[in-house]
């Protein structure tokens, strides 16, 4: 309504509210309908959402970009960001990984150097894989994954070492170490002896937390390995400083292909359909997530992330008391990198989408390989 069709209006509802108003002077009369058509336009805009829905009227809730970052649940901090390590068995490697733009294999001797500034910038924590590169050194048994000379446990002590209140995450597995490149020790048939492979699951989860970890992280997705680590952890007399975080509902697919080139760890043959979760399979990462909390996991991860925020969501229902991690791995990463290479949106723009929309599925923390660059733009 216009302001002339206002006052006009206002004007004949005041004549018929009050018609012994009608014998005051007309300049009187004027300025006073003017004063009442502005209270009345004032009162209007609010009379339209009172005898109409007043819910309908939201956008004063998110005018101002602080009253914006109020509506989230959960808003991104530096503290919630975990930044994945590849870490070598040559000292010196400083080597890009194509499929993972930005990210490199590192040598122990790198490390300091690398995390230096992105510590004074606020990082909190990294989670480490070993990428074994020397001759002969993968088996059957994915012996070097527990090398005390080994990439990780030498990073461990290093890092411990150079940065004493740095969180150190270790993943723990053996497709990185095993000639085969799955997740376990292997029947004659191929498929994975559960009870071998969580022996040595176990065994390497207790070496990493032995060397100094402060919390380990299974990926192997055998049955029963977070209870025996657990166990293992009780029995050194050492449970009660070590976060154990289960990747419980860590989900087979084509996201970890960049991944896998950084590690090294694809498979030489078959998949992992048979241990990791079947991408529609929602129940069967409820019933993996209520059997890890069961089994004494600290923290849940979901794994991959922006794919999965269903699972994320149904983690931060069944595990309402604990952590909840998601990893937005490194498909979700290239892909992001892709895409804004080709046109198609802005980099950060989109890599603030995608992790906020992992903390408003339920997570609080999320591994990323956006981490550094997180840590630059959480400052502006
Ligand atoms: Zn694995």
């Amino acid at each position: 309504m216009s302001f002339s069709n206002l006052l006009n209006e206002v004007t004949y509802r005041d004549q018929r509210a009050s018609p012994a108003k009608t014998n005051t002077t007309n300049h009187t009369e004027s300025r006073s309908q003017i004063s009442r058509a502005r209270s009345y336009a004032s009162t209007a805009a609010t009379s339209v959402s009172i005898t109409g829905d007043i819910s309908s009227q939201l956008h004063g809730g998110y005018s101002h970009p602080l009253a914006r970052a109020w509506q989230a649940e959960r808003q991104l901090t530096k503290s919630m960001l975990i930044y994945p390590l590849f870490v070598t068995d040559n000292p010196d490697e400083e080597e890009s990984i194509p499929s993972l733009p930005g990210q490199k294999r590192w040598g122990v001797n790198k490390l300091v150097a690398l995390l230096q500034p992105l510590i004074a910038k606020g990082l909190k924590s990294v989670i480490l894989f070993g990428v074994p590169l020397g001759p002969n050194v993968k088996d059957t048994l994915g012996t070097a994954a527990d090398d005390p000379s080994g990439p990780v446990i030498a990073a461990i002590r290093l890092l411990r070492r150079a940065f004493p209140r740095l969180f150190i995450v270790t993943d723990v597995c053996l497709c990185e170490y095993t000639s085969h490149g799955h997740c376990g020790i292997l029947h004659e048939d191929g498929t994975l002896n559960n009870q071998l492979s969580v022996e040595r699951v176990s065994d390497v989860a207790m070496a990493y937390a032995e060397a100094g970890a402060h919390c380990v992280a299974p990926s192997d997705m055998n049955d029963g390995r977070i209870r025996a680590i657990k166990l293992k952890l009780i029995e050194a007399g050492i449970a009660h400083r070590v976060v154990l975080m289960s990747y419980a509902a860590k989900f087979s697919g084509c996201l970890y292909g960049p991944f896998r080139d950084a590690a090294g760890s694809q498979p030489s043959f078959g998949d992992r359909r048979c241990y990791q979760l079947p991408p529609g399979g929602r129940g069967l990462a409820r019933r993996a997530i209520h059997r890890d909390i069961g089994e004494g996991a600290d923290i849940i991860m979901v794994k991959p992330a922006t794919q999965f925020l269903d699972i994320i969501s149904d983690a931060k229902e069944i595990a309402k008391d604990m952590p909840v991690a998601a990893y937005h791995v490194s498909g979700e990463y290239s892909m992001i990198h892709a895409a804004a290479k080709a046109g198609v949106f802005d980099l950060k723009t989109m890599a603030f989408e995608a992790t906020e929309g992992i903390l408003r599925a339920g997570a609080t923390i999320v591994v990323s390989y956006f981490t550094p660059q997180f840590l630059d733009w959480l400052e502006t």
